[in-house]
């Protein structure tokens, strides 16, 4: 078993959040249809996402790529059940997502969904345990017994666990990710969804992360959505869309856009990592108790 699954198989889960999804190669598991979304009115209208349509597989880790502005982000939270679109429809686990009512919304959200942002969005106040604990006292009611024990248990697995008692402005940026990414992977979702979680990193740790979110759909049979501008990325990915003005582009498979994108930009990009995990994923540490 790989390290990263036994990430997942050690901690003490509730039964639904063990029980392992079934893969579904098949059928896209999240899927957006003549997705329209503006901003403003009148002259100062913005059409950000313009007729978009998107199927994502469980198992696969897709990336979202195009210039500043092109509505990548705008997608991003409409397929996240964060944003509502103006028209168009979003299918999430054969679910019709936006004609939920806020609570039903907000339990798909906590239920099946895990948001990793640029600038972290931790709790300043809170530790780097607590961050993962109130996830799951939120959205799986876990006892404070239950939610330290996970919360130490994953935070260890990432290397973190000497970290635990730390708050945010006492960890470096690629710390404070690496526990963003943890409180993202202590309960277990369906979806992950990433808006350029690897911008604020030098490149090492924004290979950690983006191995580690790629692990979450191979072995964990998450949909991993991720949006970003840096083309190093690509090899990581099963597949690669594009923006550019409100429109997703035609899809092309990660090595085709390997190519396509090398010859626009002249960005060099990095031979596929050589198949071991990078980031130091280490046994859980002995819990008392
Ligand atoms: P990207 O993530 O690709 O940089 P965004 O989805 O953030 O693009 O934005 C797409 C377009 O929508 C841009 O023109 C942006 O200015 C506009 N936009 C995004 N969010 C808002 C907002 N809350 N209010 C007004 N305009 C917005
Ligand atoms: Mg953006």
């Amino acid at each position: 078993m790989c390290m990263l699954s036994r990430l997942f198989s050690s901690t003490s889960q509730s039964p639904d959040a063990a029980t392992p999804m079934v893969h579904t190669p098949a059928g896209p598991t999240l899927e957006g249809i003549g997705l329209l979304r503006a901003f403003g009115s009148g002259e100062a209208r913005t059409v950000a996402v313009n007729d978009a349509s998107i199927g994502l597989r469980s198992g696969e880790m897709n990336l979202l790529m195009g210039p500043s502005g092109s509505g990548k982000s705008t997608l991003l939270a409409i397929l996240s059940a964060l944003l509502r679109p103006e028209a168009g429809q979003v299918r999430a686990l054969g679910e019709d997502l936006w004609t939920m009512s806020e609570t039903q919304l907000e339990r798909f959200r906590l239920r099946n969904c895990s948001y990793i942002f640029q600038g972290y969005n931790l709790f300043p106040a809170l530790t780097a345990s607590q961050q993962l604990e109130v996830v799951l006292k939120w959205g799986e009611s876990a006892t404070n017994h239950e939610a330290k024990l996970r919360a130490r248990t994953v935070l260890g697995q990432l290397g973190m666990a000497h970290k635990a008692h730390l708050r945010p402005a006492q960890l470096s940026g690629g710390e404070k990710q690496r526990v963003a990414i943890a409180r993202a992977l202590v309960k277990n979702p369906n979806f992950i969804f990433a808006d350029e979680p690897t911008s604020a990193l030098d490149w090492e740790n924004g290979q950690a992360v983006i191995e580690l979110l790629r692990g979450c759909a191979r072995d964990r049979g998450a949909t991993v959505l991720v949006v970003t501008h840096d083309h190093r990325l690509v090899p990581y990915a099963d597949r690669v869309f594009e923006m550019a003005d409100g429109k997703l582009q035609p899809e092309s498979l990660a090595h085709d856009t390997v190519t396509f994108l090398s010859s626009e930009t002249s960005v060099d990009i990095p031979p596929l990592p050589p198949d071991r995990p990078r980031l130091r994923l280490v046994e859980p540490m002995p819990v008392a108790g």
